[in-house]
């Protein structure tokens, strides 16, 4: 019996674990063996939720906030998602009260889901689905064509990550942002030069994100769940977001709060040390909430690659790099960011993708 096509996924993203689920479907174990290397040591990138160390049951979604159904045409194609997503429990229909949304969204014919245990669950459930190996704490450095071992005339991609272990594979697609994808080191830099033009016009946004966690016994009193700050200097949007997910105020976990900050005051405190970031930024929130507790815990992320700004051009859904052996550039950057943007890209790849 041949052994199976062997592919790395590089990044556990959204865009990852959704093209994973979609050739898992196409293609059974024996037939593609999925390898998926994360540099971080869970799932979800972009689709972040952390657990606080102080009370696990406590958690807080730093990143993408809610899935919201933003098109006609997405609704329609990606009905299937959306259920399979309800169905199994991952996500919920969002219950709460959002202030200072943008009237394009408040319109009818939009719907936001909300992940109930974080929205990282979302890339979990598809991973599970996928039945890959998923390497976490994997970082890839080093894409390099070259001849397969033994087997002289044929040509497969050398991987290499950070502990200088090189893996063989027969097809690689990356799904990291942009940026990231252009500093990879190894003969891919020959296959990036054809695309350079547009790769590099790629442009993210950057902002801090900061989850603060309260006593069981603390109320967080404000008639709203999730606020867009229009006009604020710094902070962008506060989501009280234990109720964002559950509905209600927890019980027995205390509450907890995300604050997401400004393009602006990201860009003016970047090189600032996060626990003073943490300070400022509960300093402008006690201005919007000024009977907010006291937390007992936070956390805060720089997020440098946060929304794509300014995509590649034509949105293309991906980049077929290299025919063969096959080598694909994919993510948000190259339709837009956001879970439809995520999975319309998945697809793209899906399509593309061929067994040597
Ligand atoms: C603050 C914020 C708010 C957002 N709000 C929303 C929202 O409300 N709704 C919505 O739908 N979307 C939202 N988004 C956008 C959404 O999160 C992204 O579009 C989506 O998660 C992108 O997924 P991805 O897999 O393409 O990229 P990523 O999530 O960035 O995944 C790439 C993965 O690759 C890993 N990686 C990077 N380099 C390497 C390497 N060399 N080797 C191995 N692994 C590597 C990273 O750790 C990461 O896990 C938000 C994003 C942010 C940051």
């Amino acid at each position: 019996m041949s052994s199976p096509h062997r592919l790395l996924i590089v990044g556990g993203g959204l865009t990852g674990s959704t093209t994973a689920y979609l050739l898992r479907k196409m293609f059974a174990k024996d037939i593609l063996a999925i390898t998926v290397w994360e540099k971080s040591r869970g799932a979800g990138g972009r689709m972040n939720t952390y657990r606080s160390e102080i009370n696990s049951l406590a958690t807080v979604d730093l990143g993408a906030q809610y899935i919201s159904v933003s098109s006609a045409d997405y609704a329609q194609s990606h009905e299937r998602f959306y259920q399979e997503l309800l169905t199994a429990k991952v996500l919920a229909p969002f219950k709460g009260i959002i202030e200072g949304e943008r009237e394009a969204k408040t319109k009818s014919g939009f719907s936001n889901f909300v992940a109930p245990s974080g929205i990282n669950a979302v890339v979990k459930y598809f991973l599970n689905l996928s039945e890959s190996n998923v390497s976490y704490s994997t970082h890839c450095s080093t894409v390099n064509c070259c001849e397969k071992r033994g087997q002289a005339g044929q040509m497969v991609w050398q991987v290499i990550d950070q502990h200088d272990n090189i893996t063989e594979f027969d097809s690689v697609i990356v799904t990291i942002p942009v940026p990231q994808l252009l500093q990879l080191q190894g003969s891919i830099q020959a296959f990036l030069q054809n695309e350079s033009k547009s790769l590099q016009n790629v442009e993210y946004s950057s902002r801090f994100a900061v989850g603060y966690f309260f006593d069981h016994e603390a109320v967080i009193n404000v008639p709203w769940t999730c606020k867009y700050a229009t006009g604020n200097p710094n902070i962008a949007f506060v989501s009280v977001d234990s109720r964002k997910r559950c509905g209600t105020d927890p019980v027995d976990v205390g509450p907890s709060l995300l604050v997401h900050s400004t393009k602006s005051f990201c860009l003016q405190h970047w090189d600032t040390d996060k626990s003073i970031i943490k300070t400022m930024l509960m300093s402008h929130v006690k201005e919007i909430i000024p009977d907010l507790p006291v937390p007992i815990g936070s956390r805060c992320i720089r997020w440098r690659y946060s929304q794509v700004v300014r995509g590649v051009d034509g949105a293309p859904g991906c980049c077929v790099l290299s025919a063969s052996p096959l080598l694909i550039a994919c993510g948000d950057a190259f339709t837009h960011s956001n879970f439809d943007g995520s999975l319309k890209s998945a697809e793209t790849v899906a399509k593309a993708f061929r067994l040597s």
